[in-house]
């Protein structure tokens, strides 16, 4: 039997409770089915579970659907029941959201639910792992509950495993991870996380006729790093810090370009063909949002100084990103002179590209600032228009395409970076405009196509674009 097979069958027919089926949970549940696995996804939401079981993706995730056709009802059940779940299961995934308290800390409630359950239904060795993300300590905190409910520590393992996900890219990132770190203490649990992952560490996954396509440009082998549970608790705080501090610091060099007319695409360029600095994540805009980063660099702050350890970048990387969407507020009302009553396009819900997630998104940050402003808003996302209802109710109005939404609208503003508004017909977009204004939180567009478009183009970090008032047309008011 040659390698790739042996490996392959090696990693079959694991046990595997996955607690959580939010983007993450479900993400994990569903890619460890794909990989042989056999997986019970767990919510305590017994609506979601329904809609899983009845055939429903939930989430918007390229691939997903797909995979849960495939596994749905053989290898990958939904249920309930965490008990249930773990006493089927060698090894318990705790994917549950573990979002910010009031003062910045990590609200570890969801998990500690979950820990009290499991307490209840231990019936043999299990290895929980955190795939959620925790703070430095936490699978000591998780022993804990267990041990203090009479379990003795042979019994059970407690490994960090965090995950680096992307949403939008999501199964791709899962199946085809640059790294895979993996923070465990007993040899017993070190070799089960190494099974589980074995057709991602050895490549074995991506050689099978049926694997979800690898991404484009091909991703090298993802490395495997072992370490102390707590060093992975601090990887993925310690990570998520320094991609929100890259923005930031994007962000800022952006803001002083444009003080002294400088191009930050030009800049970016210069600074991300440094091998050592790399020309990822270094795209100015509106900021960084989401359901992660906002939490984690809070969260990351709070523990440190729990620990007496002061930190203040951290606080910095948060004050420049809330200044980032102040400043294009700032920009929308200096391109209209006024906006009170102004009606305007927003191109972008979701808080990236890819995905339906709103939760912390800066378009919606910067919609709620200008619907206080007493601005009309139409606004239209390939994706996250359903979720963004649930936020913005019918305070703002939907549309179905971009070319609806700009519609006589006194300015088009682009909030969020989908690859298909690069695509749009700009002569079009400035027919439909009242005003042929383009505020561009995302730098979607060139400068040189909104010239030949004849909209006058604010963006970040590059001068302004200014239309001839000769191209306006009859009617459109010059500024
Ligand atoms: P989510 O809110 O989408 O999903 C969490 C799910 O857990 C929900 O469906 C909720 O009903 C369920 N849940 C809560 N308590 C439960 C309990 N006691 N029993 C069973 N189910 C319970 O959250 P998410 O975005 O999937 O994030 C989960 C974790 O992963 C967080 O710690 C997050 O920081 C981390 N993470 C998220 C991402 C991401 O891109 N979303 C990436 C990496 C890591």
């Amino acid at each position: 039997m040659c390698g790739i097979c042996f490996a392959w069958r090696k990693a079959r027919d694991m046990q595997i409770s996955v607690i959580g089926s939010g983007y993450v949970g479900l993400v994990a549940a569903t890619c460890l089915a794909e990989l042989g696995h056999n997986v019970i996804c767990v919510d305590s939401d017994s609506a979601k579970i329904a809609a899983l079981n009845a055939g429903e993706t939930l989430i918007h995730e390229d691939c997903l659907q797909e995979l849960l056709s495939r596994h749905r009802g053989t290898r990958l059940l939904f249920s309930t029941s965490v008990q249930e779940a773990a006493r089927n299961s060698l090894v318990i995934f705790i994917a549950v959201g573990t979002p910010s308290a009031d003062d910045g800390s990590v609200d570890l409630s969801c998990v500690e639910a979950v820990a009290r359950s499991l307490a209840g239904a231990m019936n043999g060795y299990k290895v929980i792992v955190e795939k959620s993300t925790v703070p430095v300590y936490t699978s000591e905190w998780v022993q804990n509950a267990l041990t203090s409910k009479g379990h003795a520590q042979a019994e059970f393992d407690v490994v960090s495993n965090p995950e680096f996900l992307r949403e939008g890219t999501a199964v791709t990132d899962f199946l085809y991870p640059d790294r895979i770190v993996v923070g465990a203490s007993s040899e017993r649990a070190t070799g089960i996380m190494r099974e589980i992952y074995a057709p991602l560490i050895d490549g074995s996954y991506a050689q099978l006729p049926s694997a979800v396509p690898k991404p484009e440009p091909a991703r090298p082998m993802p490395m495997y790093i072992e370490t102390s549970p707590r060093s992975a608790e601090l990887i993925k705080h310690a990570s998520n810090a320094f991609l929100a501090l890259k923005i930031s610091f994007i962000n800022a060099v952006a803001s002083f370009c444009e003080s002294v007319g400088a191009n930050i695409e030009e800049v970016c360029r210069g600074i991300g063909s440094d091998s050592r600095i790399g020309p990822e994540f270094l795209r100015a805009g509106i900021g960084y949002g989401g359901s992660c980063f906002p939490k984690d660099v809070a969260a990351f702050r709070a523990v440190t100084h729990e620990f007496g350890f002061e930190f203040p970048l951290l606080d910095e990387i948060k004050r420049i990103n809330e200044e980032q969407r102040a400043r294009f507020i700032r920009k929308v009302r200096g391109a209209l002179r006024t906006i009170k009553g102004k009606r305007l396009a927003v191109l972008g819900l979701a808080f990236k590209d890819g995905t339906d997630d709103v939760r912390e998104s800066p378009a919606i940050k910067v919609i709620e600032q200008l619907l206080e402003e007493k601005c009309q808003i139409t606004a239209f996302d390939p994706a996250a228009m359903d979720r963004a209802r649930e936020i913005l109710n019918g305070r703002i109005s939907y549309a179905t395409d971009p070319y609806a939404a700009a519609e006589g609208a006194d300015a088009l503003l682009i909030l969020t970076e989908w690859k298909e508004f690069a695509n749009l017909d700009l002569v079009r977009i400035k027919r439909l405009l009242r005003s042929p204004i383009v505020l561009d939180g995302r730098n979607v567009f060139s400068q040189a196509e909104m010239a030949e478009a004849g909209l006058t183009y604010h963006s970040i970090g590059r001068p302004t674009l200014e239309v001839s008032p000769s191209l306006l047309k009859k009617g459109q008011s010059a500024r």
